[in-house]
């Protein structure tokens, strides 16, 4: 049986939440730190508690960013993922990314994968779209299960959490805490590759 991946792309291909933060703080002459980042939507709870009334300018300066092609486009890739997906690909490895990103900006997606190498052979994209899903935790998880994935590698914990099958979480300042049995903690991709077959072995997953 083919081994499928679920892979999701911000924070964990794409380094977005640095670039995103390193905007946001010139634009509005603040000094937001990444590991103040508590929870994963937090510049949108930060926006929302804002007092200085510019909480339209600044949703709108998020949302320009999200379509910017030279923003997007420019976000770097997080160490090592690239080489080992490629390795897994050449292994046999279906490799599918699952974002939540919005449907709206998959050719810039699309763009940004193919300019870094993540576009391997017979690669599978699934953005989210507001039409057909209430939220991204379900939207994974039914992409997921819909494609017999066998793994997912995440950043966002209550998407983690969400899932039956084991994932591989990156740990970020804002998926601390306590995690349920199928969810392994790792801080490097080169712990995610070192783990990977001892994992695939524990669900019955062979190459
Ligand atoms: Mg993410």
């Amino acid at each position: 049986m083919k081994v499928k991946i679920g892979i999701d792309i911000d924070n964990v291909l794409a380094e977005s939440y640095p670039a995103y933060l390193s905007k946001f703080n010139s634009q509005f002459g603040v000094e937001i730190q990444m590991e103040e980042i508590r929870e994963f939507y937090f510049l949108d709870k930060y926006i929302k508690d804002n007092k200085k009334g510019k909480v339209r300018e600044m949703v709108n300066f998020i949302d320009g960013l999200m379509l910017d092609v030279e923003f997007q486009t420019g976000i770097l890739p997080i160490p090592d993922s690239i080489e080992i997906i490629k390795k897994w690909s050449n292994q046999g490895i279906q490799i599918h990314y699952i974002t939540a990103r919005p449907v709206s900006i998959r050719k810039m997606t699309e763009v940004w994968l193919k300019k870094h190498g993540y576009w391997v052979n017979e690669a599978k994209l699934d953005l989210y779209n507001f039409n057909k899903h209430s939220n991204d935790t379900d939207f994974k998880k039914e992409v997921a299960d819909k494609n017999n994935i066998n793994i997912f590698i995440e950043d966002a914990l209550e998407i983690a959490m969400g899932m039956d099958i084991p994932v591989f979480l990156l740990d970020r300042p804002w998926n601390r805490g306590k995690l349920k049995k199928n969810i392994i903690r790792v801080y490097s991709w080169k712990e995610i590759e070192e783990k990977l077959p001892r994992v695939l072995n524990g669900v019955g997953g062979k190459n």
